[in-house]
C-alpha cells in the first residue's frame, strides 16, 4: 500500500498533561507500518466548550501504510494505555488522539470522520498543524491558514523547550 501522510491531534488536560503528551509522542514512534515524520511544538490552550485545566496540545505527522480505520484503532490503543475514560462529552481527558487528516481522503463512517469535523474551528489544532505545513489544504474546507483569523479569541501559546 502507498504511503499516506496523516496528521494526529494530541491533547491532554488531566493528570501530568505535559508528561502524557510527551509519552504519547514516544508511543507514536512505535506504531506498526508507520513512521513518526515530525511533530509540532507543544502548546498550552484554554479548554474550548469544555471544563477543567488548560490543555497541552500538539500535532504529529505520521507517514503510514495503515488503513485509516486501523490507524484509528492504534491511536485508541494508545489512549487506553493512559486509562482514558469517557464519562461524558468533552470530559477532561488524560490523553486524546484524534485523526485529523488522512492524505486528502474524506471519510465518513459510524466510527471515523476525516477530516476531523471540528478541526477548522480549533486554534489548538490549526496552529500546530500549520507549523508542520503552512500551506496545508484540508479536503472540503480549503487552505487551513485562512481559518486562523477567525480564531483569535482562543487563548493558546507555544511552550518553549525550557518548559518541556
Ligand atoms: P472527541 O471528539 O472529544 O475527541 P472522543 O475522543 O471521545 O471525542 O471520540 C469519540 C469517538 O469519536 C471515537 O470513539 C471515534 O470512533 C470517533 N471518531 C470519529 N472520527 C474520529 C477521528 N477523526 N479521530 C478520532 N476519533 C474519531
Ligand atoms: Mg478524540
Amino acid at each position: 500500500m502507498e504511503t499516506i501522510t496523516s496528521y494526529v491531534g494530541i491533547g491532554a488536560n488531566l493528570g501530568d498533561s505535559l508528561q502524557n503528551v510527551k509519552y504519547a509522542l514516544d508511543k507514536l514512534k512505535t506504531l506498526p507500518h508507520t513512521q513518526l515524520h515530525s511533530f509540532s511544538s507543544l502548546y498550552k490552550s484554554a479548554p474550548v466548550d469544555a471544563q477543567g485545566d488548560d490543555y497541552i496540545n500538539a500535532v504529529a505527522r505520521l507517514d503510514t501504510h495503515l488503513a485509516a480505520a486501523s490507524l484509528l484503532a492504534e491511536l485508541q490503543k494508545i489512549e487506553l494505555i493512559f486509562g482514558r475514560e469517557r464519562p461524558f462529552i468533552n470530559a477532561p481527558r488524560t490523553l486524546d488522539l484524534d485523526l485529523l487528516l488522512y492524505g486528502q481522503s474524506e471519510i465518513s463512517t459510524d466510527s471515523l470522520v476525516v477530516p476531523h469535523p471540528r478541526m477548522m474551528n480549533r486554534a489548538f489544532v490549526l496552529l500546530p498543524l500549520l507549523e508542520l505545513d503552512p500551506a496545508i489544504h484540508v479536503p472540503g474546507a480549503g487552505v487551513a491558514s485562512s481559518y486562523m483569523s477567525m480564531l483569535t479569541d482562543q487563548t493558546i501559546h507555544a511552550l518553549t523547550k525550557d518548559n518541556w
